[in-house]
């Protein structure tokens, strides 16, 4: 997964797409900020990050299916990707550019990815069924892995 560059990548018309986050509106009148888009600074395009457009789209059809409760929600507080990268991006100005910010995001996601791990020792220490299944979701969202499976000493090596 690490394999392809997340700060930055390249855009049909030849320009180059950098990470944002971005508030969406739907249906005319909900906001939800804390979306990570790549944008083109030279013809405007964006797009949602891939390894968030299913959880995207599963936020959006959920609020599709109940009344909005609000105006405003905030994609982060659901999606672990959104929530590192929000982290990541608000944290400064990334004088080296695009390398700096591609490696603060990898090391940001992998310390999320070790902390999530560790609720996780913990929460089978308590056999807390419920706070393994909270915590299994969330690391998904991260690793498309499971604690189970997941290689998670010393470097990793994901394929395609
Ligand atoms: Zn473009």
């Amino acid at each position: 997964m690490y394999n392809d560059k997340i700060a930055k990548k390249a855009c049909g018309c030849g320009g180059t797409m950098t990470i944002h986050m971005h508030t969406l509106i739907y249906s005319a009148k909900i906001k939800i900020k804390h979306v990570p888009v790549y944008t083109c600074a030279v013809c405007a395009r964006y797009e949602p990050l891939p390894c968030i457009k299913q959880d995207l789209v599963a936020f959006l059809g959920e609020l599709s299916a109940v009344a909005a409760k609000r105006r405003s929600y905030s994609f982060a507080d659901r999606n672990e990707w959104a929530c590192v990268l929000k982290e990541t991006l608000a944290a400064g100005m990334f004088p080296g550019g695009t390398a700096e910010l591609e490696d603060s995001i990898v090391t940001a996601i992998q310390a999320k990815v070790d902390l999530l791990l560790d609720v996780y020792r913990l929460a089978v220490d308590m056999g807390d069924r419920s706070w393994m299944d909270e915590t299994e979701r969330r690391l998904s969202q991260l690793t498309l892995q499971t604690p189970e499976n997941a290689d998670y000493g010393g470097k990793r090596k994901i394929e395609g």
